[in-house]
């Protein structure tokens, strides 16, 4: 019944976070929270038997491979193919540790919260798409000579598709060309190629995610308004927060679940967002969190940096048994 009521959700709701599919199947849930911790009585996470869990019939799976089954279940497709191996660490994963991510290119995103990010040296990542249908309207977005000069700075530019079409709505061979749209006028503007992705509209059901693999890419950014586990996550399911509106309790509160051996994904839009001001988040606001993070001493980096510490080819024995892991036994 439970698994019912959560397939007409993800069916009905692309927005629907993982984490209500993981924290409401106990059989699969309870079971990921085990893969990982280091405790005499669960499995050893440098075992790969140590990321199975066990399924409601008995069955022994991974967590992309429940993954899969969901998205088979929700979105009429074929198993999620993202990931066939397994995330592993390559070091542990810091206490405070931020990911900063911008969407949709506004060109506040430029003239305001660039310099701030800057300032504090601060790691970020920007998803670039050319929004329909007034890109071309400078006073809303960016032009990619400023994309450029985000690159020039440091910062990432991502991909977040030519013009923010959903992944579903898309064929493989459209995805294809949306993603190759984005890394042309990359390769144009000299700007480094895009290796991580954001999902328009944290839309991620689709039966072609794994051309997001077959083109490089390491990350991929949803929604769902909780921490990344890289423990049991998939790294191209990677869950973030948003940090728009005007309750900073919210915000400040996710950048405290930075620990643990969990990371903390912030999702920004413009500050503010002239086209979609219901995605605004106050300048004040966001210097605000810029401070806390820089004066509480976070790392705060860019998507693309999490394959510092992440990745499936991380050797076995670089995974971590010490702190980081502590805090998964709950
Ligand atoms: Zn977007």
């Amino acid at each position: 019944m439970i698994l019912r009521f959560l397939i007409t959700c993800w069916m009905i709701g692309p927005l629907l976070p993982l984490q209500l599919v993981f924290t409401a199947l106990p059989t699969a849930s309870t079971s990921f929270r085990q893969a990982g911790v280091p405790n005499s009585a669960a499995p050893d996470p440098g075992n790969d038997r140590a990321w199975l869990s066990t399924a409601s019939d008995g069955s022994e799976r991974t967590p992309v491979e429940v993954t899969a089954q969901l998205f088979t279940l929700g979105a009429g497709a074929i198993p999620h193919p993202a990931q066939a191996a397994l995330p592993r660490l390559r070091r542990p994963i810091p206490d405070r540790l931020v990911v900063l991510t911008f969407d949709d290119a506004p060109v506040t995103q430029a003239v305001f919260a660039a310099p701030i990010l800057h300032k504090y040296k601060f790691g970020a990542t920007f998803y670039i798409c050319e929004f329909p249908p007034n890109f071309d309207d400078k006073t809303k977005y960016m032009s990619w000579e400023q994309v450029q000069h985000l690159d020039r700075l440091g910062f990432e530019i991502g991909n977040h598709t030519a013009f923010h079409t959903h992944v579903s709505r898309m064929s493989r061979e459209q995805f294809h060309k949306s993603l190759a749209y984005i890394e042309d006028k990359c390769k144009i503007y000299g700007i480094r190629k895009p290796v991580t992705f954001a999902y328009p509209g944290y839309d991620a059901r689709s039966k072609d995610l794994d051309v997001l693999t077959e083109r490089g890419y390491l990350f991929a950014r949803i929604g769902s308004e909780r921490v990344y586990d890289p423990l049991s996550d998939n790294p191209l399911l990677v869950p973030g927060f948003n940090a728009n509106g005007t309750d900073p309790g919210r915000v400040f509160d996710a950048m405290k679940q930075a620990c643990d051996g969990k990371i903390v994904v912030l999702i920004f839009h413009g500050i503010p967002d002239y086209e979609h001001p219901w995605v605004t988040t106050p300048p004040q606001l966001f210097a605000q969190y810029m401070e806390f993070l820089h004066k509480n001493r976070y790392k705060v980096i860019a998507m693309r940096d999490l394959a510092k510490y992440i990745g499936p080819d991380a050797p076995e024995q670089d995974t971590p048994r010490g702190s980081a892991l502590v805090g998964k036994q709950r």
